[in-house]
């Protein structure tokens, strides 16, 4: 990454302090940089100048759609900021830190004690996945991300083997906890994706 993390949530909290928006939109962010949204029919986002385009729901999911505004929000921020505006680690970065507000996430993640979904309610525009890669870069937490019972991603360090857990998540369609563990099903018609978070330890 180019950019510090300090330097990216320093510009995301200016931006909150500016805004002071809960729950979080990305379109409210893009429109106070002075930028303009136009949808479009593709499947992803691009910014340009600025105006950026961007896929609308039902084809895109909502928290996605808001996803990729705040993306390209990110990029043309660092832009304004004279930092390496075009790194890609960055621009996700800044994204998570605008959608998920370091302070506001920091006190919600401690009270849900690491539930997902209650997290979700509380930020309701942000998805799952963008939820738990901020609890991974706020705390010592590790999530892993399995896709239709294969493992797709894991964020942070720990070394443990969740499939068991993963496989009866399948099974019982319903969230299962286990002591640092939790895990939640986060199903899409035939997409199947079970998100396992275990706690700072
Ligand atoms: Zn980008």
């Amino acid at each position: 990454m180019l950019n510090s993390v300090e330097d990216l949530e320093g510009i995301a909290s200016s931006v909150h302090d500016d805004l002071g928006m809960a729950p979080v939109d990305a379109f409210a962010i893009a429109e106070y940089l002075g930028l303009r949204c136009l949808p479009w029919a593709k499947s992803y986002a691009e910014i340009s100048g600025d105006v950026i385009r961007h896929p609308i729901p039902p084809k895109t999911r909502e928290t996605r759609m808001h996803g990729l505004v705040a993306h390209e929000a990110a990029h043309a921020l660092m832009r304004d900021e004279g930092m390496a505006w075009r790194c890609e680690p960055s621009a996700r970065y800044l994204a998570g830190a605008l959608m998920l507000p370091r302070a506001r996430f920091e006190r919600d993640m401690v009270r849900a004690d690491y539930d997902l979904e209650a997290l979700r309610e509380l930020h309701p525009n942000a998805s799952a996945e963008m939820i738990v890669v901020r609890m991974t870069q706020l705390s010592s937490a590790t999530a892993w991300v399995w896709d239709n019972g294969k493992l797709a991603r894991q964020y942070g360090v720990d070394e443990d083997d969740v499939g068991d857990l993963v496989d009866r998540v399948l099974t019982v369609e319903q969230p299962v906890r286990e002591g640092e563990l939790g895990a939640w099903p986060i199903f899409d018609r035939s997409w199947r994706r079970v998100i396992v978070v275990k706690k700072a330890a």
